[in-house]
């Protein structure tokens, strides 16, 4: 079967090793044609703040699978990040990143390791909903959704599973976000009940980030969130030796895009030095996205032989345990050369194919109640106790007050004279007949109205508002988190 993919070169290295790949997927008779785009430095430097044309897009619609070069941003603000932003628009959710060692041919310190990270793609601190609110205090918000989570967890699992991988560890910072890194725990703990096959851990993300770096041979398939996956799987690729040969997959449910994990390389553009390895194992997962497992393993199969022949781009090239130092076109040639032929030291690829099962959302029926709000106030002037006082003639009993804090930290009823204060305060206020034991808490129903009529009460003492939090129960269960110390 033949398919039409859609290429962008990229700039920098990205002609050079585009064209390498391009030959062996030809020389392997993938049967592919490619529809290419422009995207990157020359897009840009037209006045596209994108680095797109909107033609592309119609492309990338047309051809939904997509082989990207590298691409260089060009320097100064104003011009947007492409990657995020095809990543958001179509729905890119999952990026998947193998890291392999190769070793004894590429140096690396852990011989062994052979690890999948799994990043969520699309929310988190990512959704770049970030403000000023007052002369101190800037904040940036963590956006979880659970389709989103759901879906990332789940293919985290189904990746697993059909890739014959033993085990998924999910990394997260519940114990100090337990509203959302907690969520997306519990759907971890839920959704791998379904994979009793597979051995499954949650560890926290500091922690396991000392280990990936130090034992990642304890690793194999890695779920997690945005921030944490970005870091983590850059970390992974750079334990297996070299950047210049992990590939990276964006899967979405109707286009996905394959590139490889490094920039576009200016400083050795043109030379035809570049090691097109990681575009290759990229345009390897591309292969087995479109259900030709059967040529990604005949392509890495000859790239692994390669290796074992000595035959090694510049940035892996090593006296003693390399044979010929290629360009990047010899590169390829030599892999060319060795297609049919099997890896006798490197294990070889076995690529499993198959579409992932698609993934349907069903939003399920919970009873939301509102029972307070967080009221965000600017005062650069009073301590707590005086800020307490306003806000309680202010407020004249209309909801209780039941807590301030600052950054987080609890500093009214009984704060501490150490904890340092900005001029931005977080003012709960609550329904009247709460229970001071938040554990055991009742939350009595507020109503809009007196939500309203608080705000107006405040604005009258000329006590200024910058942002506002609904305090929310779902069937019952508190949808926020408490205070420090609180
Ligand atoms: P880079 O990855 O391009 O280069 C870092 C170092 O690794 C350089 O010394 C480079 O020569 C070397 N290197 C990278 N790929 C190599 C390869 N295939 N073979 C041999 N050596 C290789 O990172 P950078 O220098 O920070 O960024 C350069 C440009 O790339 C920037 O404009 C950046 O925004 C962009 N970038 C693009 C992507 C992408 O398109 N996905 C990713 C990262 C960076």
């Amino acid at each position: 079967m033949s398919h039409t993919i859609t290429v962008a070169q990229g700039d920098g290295i990205g002609p050079e090793i585009t064209e390498a790949v391009l030959r062996i997927l030809d020389a392997a008779q993938c049967g592919l044609t490619y529809d290419r785009i422009d995207v990157g430095e020359k897009v840009y430097l037209q006045g596209n703040s994108s680095g797109i044309p909107a033609e592309a897009w119609d492309t990338l619609r047309r051809n939904p699978v997509f082989l990207k070069g590298p691409i260089t941003t060009p320097q100064g603000s104003g011009y947007k990040s492409l990657n995020v932003t095809i990543r958001k628009t179509l729905g890119l959710y999952a990026n998947v990143r193998p890291c392999r060692s190769f070793h004894p041919y590429v140096k690396t310190m852990h011989p062994n390791m052979d690890v999948v990270v799994v990043r969520e793609n699309e929310e988190d601190l990512y959704a770049g909903i970030e403000h000023r609110q007052t002369t101190d205090v800037y904040q940036c918000l963590k956006v979880l959704s659970i389709p989103g989570t759901e879906k990332i967890i789940r293919y985290a699992f189904e990746y697993a599973h059909r890739n014959g991988r033993k085990k998924v560890t999910c990394l997260v910072k519940d114990n100090i976000m337990k509203v959302t890194d907690g969520m997306f725990a519990d759907m971890f703990r839920r959704v791998g009940k379904e994979y009793p096959g597979l051995q499954q851990e949650v560890q926290i993300i500091d922690i396991g980030t000392a280990r990936v770096a130090t034992q990642p041979d304890r690793y194999d398939v890695i779920v997690t969130l945005n921030l944490y996956g970005d870091i983590i799987s850059d970390v992974t690729a750079e334990l297996t030796g070299s950047v210049g040969m992990a590939g990276s997959a964006n899967i979405g449910d109707r286009i996905s895009m394959f590139e490889a994990i490094h920039g576009s390389a200016p400083d050795i553009s043109g030379m035809n030095i570049a090691n097109p390895s990681a575009m290759l194992n990229a345009a390897g997962m591309m292969l087995v996205h479109l259900g030709m497992p059967e040529k990604a393993e005949l392509i890495q199969n000859a790239w692994l032989c390669t290796l074992e022949d000595g035959i090694h781009p510049a940035d892996i090239y090593r006296e003693g345990v390399s044979k010929v130092k290629a360009g990047t076109k010899e590169f390829a040639d030599a892999v060319i050369e060795r297609l049919g032929k099997l890896p006798k030291v490197l294990e070889p690829v076995h690529a499993k194919g198959g579409e992932m099962p698609a993934y349907v959302y069903e939003r399920p029926v919970v009873k939301r109640q509102l029972c307070g709000i967080d009221l965000f106030v600017c005062d650069p002037d009073s301590t707590p106790n005086e800020l307490a006082e306003k806000l309680l003639k202010a407020s004249h009993g209309m909801l209780k007050l039941k807590l301030i804090t600052n950054r987080g930290v609890k500093v009214w009823p009984d704060g501490f004279p150490e904890t340092f204060c900005t001029d931005h305060w977080r003012c709960r206020f609550v329904g009247p007949e709460v229970e001071v034991d938040m554990d055991k808490a009742t939350y009595q129903a507020v109503g809009t109205k007196q939500v309203i009529q608080l705000m107006q009460l405040l604005e009258k003492a000329h006590i200024e508002v910058v942002k506002t939090e609904n305090l929310y129960l779902f069937d019952g269960v508190r949808g926020f988190s408490l205070g420090q110390g609180e």
